[in-house]
């Protein structure tokens, strides 16, 4: 069998599983994926803190050189059938495309990390240091009390411990003045929301003068969220970003209006590298319509550049909300760390984007969401970056479709996938 219809048929047994999560039961993966590795001579290792949530690692034993481990991860968000055209299980192959929940994210990325792994055991690949392959349950929900890639960091760090992690992240193409550029996230931004708390005092709504309304008086702080503009500044990943899709850095006042002129989707990819981003989401005060309410609680969806912490951004926020009286406070904070550039991963990834398309351009980006790479990151300082080329779907499409309905992959992407997997190995633990 070819590897391009060894992955097809990986990934369709992998979609026919349900791994929606919660409740997640990525064990039926983590078995099907050993049982993959071992009719390819690989003895794969289950990790579970319940019997029901299984993580898998395999290991192809090398020198002492530098480990990399091929990361992704089994469950998947929810799928509402009736939004779906097809069954979003049925793992169905039509015209060249998989569909199932999961195909782009990220099942897709878990079966030709599992096939550019076997196959490089099949040949006898004998890397200077180990590969590892790494299948995590529970990214989708996770969090500190999860059953994912944190936990084995905590409870099985040496099954897990790598200096470089090929994952999730980025892959994008986009074509900017005839030349292909893709994108690879080397960072995560900080997910650090908060809420603001305003006081007054309750009454009866009938008789407004006898109280003091907090939701009337949290108005202005709302407006004040709402007109702020954080302060710009140009981070690595946004410098080589723009250096890649332009050729130069410009003035950041000029950066949007420049990313705009050479691609629409660019400016979306480009703001959120520039600043932290504040969005009011949500508002509580009275639950009664004929009382006026004591609290008003406004929640903040707040996302930092990577490597900033709440208390950088605190008191700019404290500013722009003005003299007054209330209390901000953050919640947990989550991410937002990065891997340099210029590493021998990041080199061995240009060299590949270059083989397959000349002038073929290879940009950092930083994730506005969370991904595994994160853990490893914090945990072992790997160098990870998130990676798999989408090359043949369209790029807004495929963008689209992740935690959408209709969600699929081209069969074309899945063998690239697998091939880039296995070059990047052996161009990086130089067989
Ligand atoms: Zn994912």
């Amino acid at each position: 069998m070819s590897r391009r219809d060894e992955v097809t048929a990986l990934l369709q047994s992998l979609l026919r599983l349900d791994t929606v999560n919660p409740p997640g039961n990525e064990t039926q993966a983590a078995h099907l994926l050993r049982d993959y590795l071992a009719q390819n001579g690989i003895a794969g290792e289950l990790y579970a803190r319940a019997p029901e949530r299984a993580n898998l690692v395999a290991r192809i034993e090398g020198g002492d050189g530098p480990t990399l481990a091929f990361l992704c991860h089994t469950d998947t968000v929810l799928a509402d059938p009736a939004e779906w055209a097809r069954d979003p299980w049925s793992g169905d192959l039509v015209d060249g495309e998989v569909w199932g929940r999961g195909a782009l994210d990220m099942k897709g990325q878990v079966a030709a990390n599992a096939v550019a792994f076997a196959s490089l055991a099949r040949e006898g690949f004998a890397p200077s240091g180990d590969l590892l392959f790494i299948a995590t349950a529970d990214e989708e929900v996770g969090g500190d009390d999860g059953y994912g890639l944190m936990w084995l960091c905590a409870e099985h760090p040496d099954a897990v411990r790598c200096d470089y992690a090929l994952n999730e992240g980025a892959g994008e193409r986009l074509v900017l003045g005839g030349n292909a550029v893709y994108f690879a996230a080397s960072a995560e931004k900080m997910s650090a929301p908060f809420t603001i708390r305003v006081h007054g005092r309750s009454g009866h709504a009938s008789m407004p003068g006898i109280a003091d309304n907090a939701l009337v008086k949290a108005a202005r702080y709302l407006e004040a969220l709402g007109a702020y503009e954080p302060p710009q500044e140009l981070i690595p990943e946004a410098k080589g970003l723009l250096e890649a899709v332009l050729g130069e850095a410009p003035p950041l006042e000029e950066a949007l209006a420049r990313a705009a002129a050479v691609h629409p989707l660019l400016p979306a990819l480009v703001e959120p590298l520039l600043a932290f981003t504040l969005s009011p989401t949500m508002i509580d005060a009275s639950h009664q319509r004929n009382v006026i309410p004591a609290l008003c609680e406004i929640t903040v969806d707040c996302r930092l550049l990577p490597e900033t912490t709440p208390a950088d951004v605190e008191p700019l926020i404290r500013a722009a909300l003005g003299n007054g009286r209330y209390d901000l406070e953050f919640d947990e904070a989550t991410g937002g760390t990065r891997s340099p550039l210029g590493t021998p991963l990041w080199d061995a990834l240009e060299r590949y984007t270059e083989s397959i398309e000349p002038g073929a351009r290879l940009a950092p980006m930083a994730c506005p969401g969370f991904t595994d790479s994160h853990y490893l990151r914090q945990a072992f300082g790997t160098v990870a970056y998130g990676f798999f080329p989408i090359r043949h779907m369209d790029p807004e499409l495929a963008t689209k479709l992740v935690h959408s309905a209709d969600e699929r992959i081209k069969v074309d992407d899945l063998e690239l996938g697998v091939e880039m997997l296995r070059s990047v190995a052996q161009s990086l633990l130089f067989s």
